[in-house]
C-alpha cells in the first residue's frame, strides 16, 4: 500500500493506473476509521482495480463553533486498517496541500436549506468543495459514500450531475453497532451514560419504520420518533424531519421516495441517523 500527502504524487500514480487501463475507486473519509468506513472500502475493493482512500479532516466543512480541533485522529490505526483491506493508496494531505487561502468554494443549491444545512450552514459547501477537489485529483471511475450521511449523499449525487463529473456515486447502507447505534467517529466523544442514551436515535428509526407506508402523513411517522427521543433526558432534538429523497424539501406525506432524518445532541455530541422509504423498497 502506498501512502502520500502530495497531490503531485497521487496524480502520477493515477496517470500510470489509467495508462494500464485500470479502474479507480475512491473512498473519501475524515479518518478515525471504523466498520462504517470499512464497508465502503470493501465495496470499493470489489468493484475496482485500484482503491484510493482519502484520510483528511477537511477544515472548510466545519463551522466556527464546531469540533475541528477535537475531531479524533489516528492515522497509524487508519493506515493499518486500510492495508488489511487491500487499499492501494491512502491520500493523507495537510490542509496547506489542499487549500490556498482565500480559496473558491462550491456553492450548494436548495438541497442545503433543510436538515443539517440549517444548523450547519457552511457544512455542505465545504463537503462539496473537498469532494470536487478529490474527484479532480484522483479522477476515480466510482466514489463511495455512506447512507448514514444521507443529505451529503444526495448533494454529492446532485453535484456530480450539475458539475458534469464523469463519476458513478455508489451509496452504501448504514453500518450499526450490535445494539443499533450507527457507527460514527464522533461516538468516541460519548461517555458511558451518553453512549447508552444515544440508543434513542436507532430506537426512533425503528419507531418510524414501523409506521411509514404509502400515503402516511409525516406527523404519524415523526411524532413517535420525537417521543422516543424526548423520553431520553440526555438527548435534545435538533431536527426530526421527513423530506423528499431527491430534493431534500419537506413533504407532508410519504407519497414518493422519502428520507426520514434526524439530528440529536446527546450530552454535547451531535449525532445523526435516518432511514429511507419508497414504495418498492
Ligand atoms: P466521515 O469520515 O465521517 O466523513 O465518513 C466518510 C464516509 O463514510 C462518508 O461517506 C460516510 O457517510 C461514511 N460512513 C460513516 N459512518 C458510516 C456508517 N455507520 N455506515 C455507513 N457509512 C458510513
Amino acid at each position: 500500500m502506498q501512502e502520500t500527502k502530495a497531490i503531485a504524487e497521487i496524480r502520477k500514480a493515477v496517470k500510470a493506473w489509467k495508462q494500464e487501463g485500470k479502474t479507480i475507486g475512491l473512498v473519501p473519509t475524515m479518518g478515525f476509521l471504523h466498520e462504517g468506513h470499512a464497508s465502503l472500502i470493501k465495496k470499493c475493493r470489489e468493484d475496482n482495480d485500484v482503491v484510493v482512500v482519502s484520510d483528511f479532516v477537511n477544515p472548510v466543512q466545519f463551522g466556527p463553533a464546531e469540533d475541528l480541533e477535537a475531531y479524533p485522529r489516528d492515522f497509524g490505526r487508519d493506515s493499518a486498517l486500510c492495508e488489511s483491506l487491500g487499499v492501494d493508496m491512502i491520500f493523507h494531505p495537510e490542509p496547506a496541500e489542499m487549500y490556498n487561502d482565500p480559496h473558491i468554494t462550491v456553492q450548494v443549491d436548495t438541497l442545503n436549506e433543510t436538515l443539517c444545512g440549517v444548523t450547519r450552514p457552511v457544512h455542505f459547501g465545504g463537503v462539496c468543495t473537498v469532494v470536487a477537489k478529490l474527484f479532480n485529483i484522483v479522477s476515480p471511475d466510482r466514489a463511495y459514500f455512506g447512507e448514514k450521511d444521507a443529505q451529503q449523499l444526495a448533494i454529492v449525487k446532485k453535484m456530480v450531475i450539475d458539475l458534469n463529473f464523469d463519476i458513478t456515486i455508489v451509496g452504501c447502507p448504514i453500518v450499526r453497532e450490535a445494539d443499533g447505534l450507527a457507527r460514527s467517529s464522533r461516538n468516541t466523544y460519548l461517555n458511558p451514560e451518553e453512549r447508552q442514551a444515544a440508543l434513542c436515535l436507532s430506537r426512533a428509526v425503528k419507531k418510524g419504520q414501523a409506521v411509514i407506508g404509502a400515503g402516511v402523513e409525516g406527523e404519524t411517522v415523526l411524532a413517535p420518533m420525537r417521543q422516543e427521543i424526548e423520553a431520553e433526558p440526555l438527548a435534545t432534538i435538533d431536527y426530526v424531519q421527513m423530506v423528499d429523497a431527491l430534493t431534500m424539501q419537506p413533504v407532508a406525506r410519504a407519497d414518493g421516495p422519502v428520507l426520514v432524518a434526524m439530528a440529536v445532541v446527546v450530552g454535547k455530541t451531535r449525532l445523526i441517523d435516518n432511514f429511507s422509504w419508497s414504495q418498492d423498497r
